[in-house]
């Protein structure tokens, strides 16, 4: 409170971040080829389309920050996977449903120019026992000649079919209105960080980095607990482990057990299991396999933990196979293109022969306490103030810039709002980010910090 009287005389007004709870979700989904992807770029604006004529191709990015009418909102995309292999029904039923678990309200697209196929019905089967809200998009319809074969879908029994062509733009608008009309203010979706009860942990990696061996050697002979997560539909099982003399959370292991589907898809479903992983942990450790060179998909499932604001510890497995030599680039490596978690602590781990998987533990705890860290309104600004006299912001066309105040807005992970009278050039931002670090302790949690300017 008298954060906010000091904040009130300086004329700042600060929002209320803590109580805002996550961006709603709006899951598109549908089989292949029926436009998908064209209509998530649509929505998202872009230029360049992601759609692939290459069968097999597959995208592991699947959910993207979108805006509409001034709404934000989550966009879970559900394509990428190859249309003619095997088992191929089941498998969009599957990745299907894990998208509408994850999502407040649902778009099923439908190719009106082929009408409804087995394959639609089957995910409209599945959207039923969801009691999720359904929009029907008949996409394809390109001009007026359509609007017949999109009336025609009202037979699927999913109300109004809104008549759409993501390939030129016509009734996406509406399309999106009615949308935002019927998501909620805030995500009402069960995934969210729950407090209390042992600290969750998702095993992340790509695949055959030894994610189920470690998971295995650290059962060992400890008594295990599965347990369904109430209110989740399928496989989410968790498994509560002991380590260090403490229970943890091992969320979505089912997902880790379960073998991989080798077929093309693979990789996308890996992907979506690995962001509704990193949605319910607090702590994600990240798999790496120490003898291999750190590939594009390592380095992006370490991002998106970041990005998605969890304590991290890299894991470096298979630590029995590496040589001398390898250590040398692996070293090199690291720097190059791990530098933007250079603040995430590291393990050198073997799953196969047990190997320092003990070391984790502190790892995971030293992360966490950082992730759950609150830094004192008074010590912060004490802070600043020697900072910003040591090291004034440069002159810039004759002004200088001043940080007023400062103050931890939220932790878990900690984010920071620096009160400003001008622009803090971004060298200097960084710079301001490196001494918090430096000073506080922040070994294994992403932080933020932004900047409010006074007019
Ligand atoms: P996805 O597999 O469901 O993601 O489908 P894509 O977005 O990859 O689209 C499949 C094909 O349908 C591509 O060749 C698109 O250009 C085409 N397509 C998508 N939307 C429309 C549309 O509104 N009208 C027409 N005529 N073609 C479309
Ligand atoms: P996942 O796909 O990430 O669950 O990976 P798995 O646990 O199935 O492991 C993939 C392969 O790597 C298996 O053949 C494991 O035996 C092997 N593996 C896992 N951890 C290690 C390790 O520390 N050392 C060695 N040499 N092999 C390992």
């Amino acid at each position: 409170d008298e954060d906010r009287a000091l904040l009130d005389t300086l004329g700042f007004e600060i929002e209320e971040e803590e109580a805002h709870g996550a961006d709603p979700v709006l899951a598109i989904v549908g089989r292949p080829n029926v436009g998908k992807s064209t209509l998530v770029n649509r929505i998202l604006g872009r230029r360049e389309a992601v759609v692939e004529d290459v069968p097999g191709v597959t995208r592991d990015r699947v959910s993207y920050r979108a805006e509409w009418n001034g709404k934000d909102f989550t966009l879970v995309d559900t394509g990428g996977w190859d249309s003619d292999s095997k088992g191929m029904a089941s498998r969009i039923a599957i990745q299907s449903e894990v998208a509408v678990d994850m999502a407040d309200t649902v778009v099923l697209v439908v190719d009106a120019t082929t009408g409804p196929t087995a394959t639609d019905e089957m995910v409209v089967k599945m959207l039923r026992k969801k009691k999720k809200p359904v929009i029907l998009a008949a996409n394809k319809v390109d001009d007026e000649r359509g609007e017949l074969m999109a009336a025609e879908l009202w037979g699927l029994g999913l109300g109004q079919p809104w008549s759409v062509s993501a390939l030129h733009g016509r009734g996406v608008a509406d399309l999106l209105d009615e949308a935002i009309s019927v998501l909620p203010e805030v995500s009402e979706v069960e995934t969210r960080i729950e407090e209390g009860g042992p600290r969750r942990v998702a095993l992340v990696g790509r695949p055959n980095v030894g994610k189920s061996s470690l998971l295995n050697k650290l059962v060992g002979s400890e008594r295990v607990l599965v347990d369904n997560v109430a209110g989740t539909t399928r496989d989410p099982v968790d498994e509560l482990i002991e380590l260090g003399g403490k229970q943890w959370r091992f969320v979505d292991t089912a997902g880790i057990r379960r073998r991989a589907h080798q077929a093309s898809g693979a990789d996308f479903y890996a992907a979506l299991r690995t962001q509704t992983a990193l949605e319910r942990a607090e702590v994600a450790v990240v798999l790496l396999e120490a003898q291999e060179p750190l590939s594009e998909q390592d380095v992006r499932i370490v991002t998106t933990a970041a990005e998605a604001g969890r304590a991290i510890v890299l894991a470096f497995n298979k630590w029995d196979l590496l040589d001398e030599e390898r250590r040398y680039y692996l070293e090199r490596e690291i720097e190059r293109d791990l530098a933007h978690v250079a603040w995430a602590p590291r393990v050198n781990i073997s799953a196969k022969t047990g190997r320092h998987a003990e070391k984790l533990v502190p790892a995971m705890e030293t992360a966490l306490e950082n992730w759950d860290k609150r830094i004192p309104t008074g010590r912060l600004n004490a802070f600043l103030g020697e900072l910003v006299a040591a090291n004034p912001h440069p002159v810039r066309g004759g002004k200088q810039p001043r940080i007023l105040f400062g103050t931890q807005v939220q932790s878990r992970p900690p984010k920071f709002v620096l009160f400003t009278s001008g622009f803090l050039e971004p060298g200097y931002r960084r710079f301001i980010i490196r001494r918090l670090r430096e000073t506080f302790g922040f070994e294994g949690t992403p932080i933020e910090v932004s900047m409010r300017i006074r007019e």
